[in-house]
């Protein structure tokens, strides 16, 4: 057997050598270190109504060097699957179809399909126009991984609590200072936890705040570790935000979430002034890497964060 698998894995690779064609079973060799890399990272439930009262120095360090804004508008309902699908896709519910907060397919045929017959999305984007690219995403909310075609990345991995002990950090910063991905997706769902069972903007929010704030200090030490932190791009954002011990209306609390970006080609210190909603997510990062979106989506890159 292990002979067998062996010998796949070496005709994948070859193939994939020869053809360029996607292997998703195969872990790719480590990326041009000149090429620009992203690495989003999303956070459930982060109002940005949290931001100034929060004790968030990593995050604060990427604001001050970085752009941002912290008026990011997350569609409606103000819920997960609807907002992390449409952050990925560039679209919103009513194009995609995920319209409930755990939608794990789309609850009508979509607007358009690519290949896999999922609404394009970043991922498969990236996959279908830079075939060789590294692509990782990491999650901590199970119903996340419906929301990527699952041969799409190179890694894709449940990290349980990852918002609750270093452990989760810090295997994914192995395996970015092993693969030195392209684009990384990491997604954290302890402030989605707290804000349910402890409520938004109390002390319990903001200790989860401050803790998720350094296992991104873990995760932006490995991109600095593997030598590729000059050519990264952090984005950093969320699906929603909330209000009480919920989430899902029209208030601004539950809307307003941030969206800051730091690193090679971003403006610093910039406060982003035009209207950005979160399936300008998606565009921001097409562009970032070149790639020419689909005619469905509705994004729009954030082109004043661009010095
Ligand atoms: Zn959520």
């Amino acid at each position: 057997m292990k002979k067998k698998t062996l010998f796949s894995r070496i005709s994948c690779a070859m193939l994939h050598a020869v053809l360029l064609t996607t292997c998703a079973s195969v872990p790719r060799i480590a990326e041009d270190e000149s090429a620009i890399h992203v690495v989003l990272i999303g956070l459930d439930a982060w109002g940005a109504y949290s931001v100034p009262g929060a004790d968030i120095p990593v995050i604060r360090q990427m604001m001050a060097h970085g752009a941002y804004t912290l008026e990011d508008l997350s569609v409606m309902p103000s819920d997960s699957a609807p907002n992390w699908m449409s952050m990925f896709s560039g679209a919103d519910p009513g194009l995609h179809g995920f319209t409930s907060w755990n939608s794990k397919e789309p609850g009508f045929q979509p607007a358009a399909v690519d290949s896999r017959a999922f609404f394009p999305g970043i991922f498969g984007l990236l996959r279908d126009q830079k075939p060789e690219s590294t692509i990782a995403y990491f999650y901590e909310w199970s119903g996340m991984k419906y929301l990527v075609p699952k041969d799409v990345p190179n890694r894709m991995k449940l990290v349980p609590l990852l918002s609750y002990w270093k452990p989760g950090a810090n295997k994914i910063a192995r395996y970015i200072k092993k693969q030195k991905p392209g684009f990384a997706f990491i997604g954290f769902y302890g402030t989605d936890m707290t804000g349910h069972s402890k409520g938004h903007d109390t002390p319990a929010y903001y200790k989860k705040l401050s803790q998720i704030d350094g296992y991104i200090g873990i995760i932006e030490q490995a991109v600095k570790d593997a030598g590729i932190y000059d050519n990264t791009i952090f984005i950093l954002t969320a699906d929603h935000g909330g209000v009480g011990k919920g989430h899902g209306g029209e208030s601004m609390q539950e809307r307003q979430v941030p969206l800051i970006l730091y690193g090679k080609g971003i403006k610093k210190g910039y406060e982003i002034v035009g209207e950005v909603h979160t399936y300008d997510t998606a565009s921001t990062i097409a562009r970032i890497f070149g790639l020419v979106q689909p005619d469905v989506w509705i994004g729009k890159p954030v082109e004043e964060a661009f010095e």
